[in-house]
């Protein structure tokens, strides 16, 4: 067939994928969960640069910032999971016809509203059931929301399988490691994957030195400019745990075939081992909107805003990662290799530990203690259901409250 009859002949295939930004499926519609944070923030900056449509958005309570961009993307559906914050956007938005909507009913609207992509950067595993409500109703999803694969790996892949949807991951070692496999030959001979980590602010620290760290202390990331919760699982180390789960799930590597590596400079993003022992790694600045775009236009590559890597500039470096001091990183192996609940068990106790010790109610040490201790609890083996998740989630979330409160600062 001519492309004169339709169909463009390979030559002009090349072309068009040369000149991506002519292409049309570069264009998606997409929809954004957790639109006004971190990540949102640059995932619409991404998505308005590949000239894609803003379906819905949704986010906590920043109602402020989500005026400015439903007047700037014109998305048809706008969510404050905050009842309040949705009355407050509704008199700020009175002038124009988008729809408000609050709650995990307006979020679960936004998941299912008619798009190409969800991405879903909501932070904690309240964004489990969205990614869910997405996968049925049909959209690939782009995943930033690490806890709704660690608390709900299990029911995740399988409805994205039953579903014949796309999960892309936008965490950046994951990304770079999906980009490792692109052109992995059939058998796939994965060996191991290695997931680097910067260390965080407090590489090198012992225990004991840690004991007084302060929430601002621990907010100094030095890499990446991220969202509170993120920032606190950086400086533990609980994030990579979080990974480790997380690569388990979308690859299907077994956690004893996950390495982590100490990388301080955050440019190797993560490698990917043969059975040749062959290691292909993915480098790039330090700079979410690479892994965001890449899982916005997969399987294809258009050029980018972010700066070049200059080799030159940068001396890699590696080292073992300390598991003595940053315990949360082996409560995370523990929880994943016990399977069942545990995941979503150990994944509650991190979010409401972070959260207090924002609040200054615990100390630095005090979240590794309280993640650890949540492996002790009687949580069901069995793979568990949403709702059994969801339970899991709230015993978990009480029982490590109680535990906090005796805990003396
Ligand atoms: P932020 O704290 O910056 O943003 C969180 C977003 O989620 C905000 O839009 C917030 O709204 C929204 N949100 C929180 N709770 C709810 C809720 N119940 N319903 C709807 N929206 C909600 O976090 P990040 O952007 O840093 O991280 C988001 C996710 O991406 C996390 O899972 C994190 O682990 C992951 N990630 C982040 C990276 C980064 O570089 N930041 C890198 C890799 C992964 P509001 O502003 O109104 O509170
Ligand atoms: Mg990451």
């Amino acid at each position: 067939m001519s492309e004169a009859e339709g169909r463009a002949s390979p030559e002009r295939q090349v072309q068009m994928l040369t000149d991506h930004n002519d292409l049309d499926c570069i264009k998606k519609r997409i929809t954004i969960l957790g639109s006004t944070g971190s990540i949102g923030r640059q995932a619409l900056n991404v998505a308005q640069t590949l000239g894609c449509s803003v379906m819905a958005l949704a986010a906590h309570s920043n109602s402020e910032l989500m005026e400015q961009q439903i007047r700037q993307y014109k998305p048809s559906l706008a969510v404050m999971f905050d009842k309040k914050a949705a009355d407050d956007l509704r008199v700020r938005v009175g002038d124009l016809s988008v729809k408000i909507m609050s709650g995990m009913d307006g979020l679960c609207e936004a998941a299912a509203a008619q798009t190409d992509l969800v991405l879903n950067s909501v932070v904690g595993m309240v964004g489990l059931r969205p990614t869910i409500t997405a996968m049925e109703a049909g959209h690939h999803v782009a995943l930033a929301n690490k806890e709704s694969l660690v608390a709900g790996g299990e029911v995740v892949m399988k409805t994205a399988a039953r579903c014949g949807v796309d999960i892309l991951p936008v965490d950046s070692e994951h990304s770079a490691i999906f980009q490792c496999i692109q052109g992995a030959p059939p058998n796939r001979a994965i060996k191991r994957l290695i997931l680097t980590a910067s260390g965080g602010p407090f590489f090198g620290k012992t225990a004991e030195e840690l004991r007084t760290t302060t929430p601002r202390e621990a907010l100094n990331h030095p890499n990446w400019s991220m969202g509170a919760k993120i920032t606190i699982d950086s400086a533990t180390m609980m994030n990579k745990g979080l990974e480790l789960i997380e690569a388990h799930w979308l690859f299907y590597i077994s956690p004893e075939n996950i390495d982590i590596v100490i990388h301080r400079e955050s440019i190797v993003h993560s490698l990917v081992e043969y059975q040749d022992n062959s290691v292909i790694a993915q480098l790039g600045v330090p700079d979410m909107r690479i892994p965001i775009q890449y899982a916005i236009t997969w399987p294809l590559r258009v050029k980018s805003e972010v700066k070049q890597l200059n080799l030159i500039e940068h001396s890699l470096s590696f080292y073992p990662p300390d598991y003595k001091t940053f315990v949360c990183m082996d409560a995370c192996k523990t929880a994943i290799k016990r399977g069942g609940l545990s995941p979503a068990a150990v994944n509650a106790a991190n979010e409401v530990a972070v959260a207090l010790f924002l609040d200054e109610k615990i100390g630095f040490t005090d979240i590794g203690r309280l993640v650890i201790e949540s492996l002790e609890y009687d949580i069901p083996v069995a793979n568990g259901s949403l709702e059994q998740i969801s339970q899991t989630d709230t015993l978990v979330r009480e029982k490590t409250l109680y535990s906090a409160k005796k805990t003396k600062r």
